[in-house]
């Protein structure tokens, strides 16, 4: 099994040996230890996992968790010191996808970051707004819908959704959803949100998920679940 595994964790010692252990299994580690850096991190490396400890400098692991499922589905083990605290950290249902107590032995990490990413299907599953974009199986589903996209328009939306409140322009996104760098005019992304967008009204109408920006491009925004 491979995959970038991001690992949070404030003490130093207990996160190269983690590291160490990781690397041995053959993922490909990652050491943050301020609870401030995560988020960003997230957004701009998007690992393939998380494990993320409580306690932590800056920023708590039960904030990162919440912030972290507003754009991504990626997996999350939340690691406490507090056995205890696992059972309140269940109720909160923030989205973890396991929980693990310290101490705990590095094999067992590793058996368990294993376990989740058979489960998980190694995140290539994207969750934002009631959209659920399938990669393997190229299928959108808004609210349960299949939108019916084309392969074109999935990569574009699985785009824009993977990095929610940015602006892309045109040429940006052809360069992502033609890295072949087939002669297209720009206006053919135009079009393909068009179509895009109809689709989306027709299953959910009123749902304003795809924004244009005048004169710059177009961003994903997610949409707040009701109040
Ligand atoms: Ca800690």
């Amino acid at each position: 099994m491979t995959g970038k595994v991001l690992v949070v964790e404030d003490e130093q010692k207990l996160a190269e040996l983690l590291r160490d252990y990781l690397r041995q299994a053959g993922f490909d580690p990652f050491c943050l230890a301020h609870g401030g850096e995560v988020v960003p991190w997230v957004r701009e490396r998007m690992p393939d996992l998380i494990l993320l400890d409580l306690m932590l400098p800056g920023r708590d692991g039960l904030e990162i968790c919440k912030d972290i499922r507003t754009f991504s589905s990626v997996p999350i083990i939340m690691v406490t010191a507090r056995i205890e605290e696992i059972d309140r950290l269940l109720g909160l249902e923030l989205g973890a996808d396991d929980y693990i107590c310290k101490p705990y032995s590095p094999r067992e990490v590793v058996a368990r970051v294993k376990a989740v990413l058979r489960r998980t299907g190694g995140g290539q599953t994207l969750h934002s707004s009631g959209l659920v974009l399938d990669e393997p199986c190229l299928q959108a589903t808004l609210n349960g819908h299949d939108l019916e996209l084309t392969a074109v328009e999935f990569k574009l939306l699985q785009f824009l959704v993977a990095n929610p409140g940015r602006i892309y322009g045109r040429q940006q996104l052809m360069d992502r959803i033609y890295p072949d760098q087939r002669i297209v005019s720009d206006r053919t992304i135009d079009s393909h949100i068009k179509k895009l967008r109809r689709k989306i009204e027709e299953v959910s109408p009123g749902a304003d998920i795809i924004h244009s920006v005048y004169g710059v491009g177009y961003k994903f925004e997610a949409v707040q679940p009701d109040e």
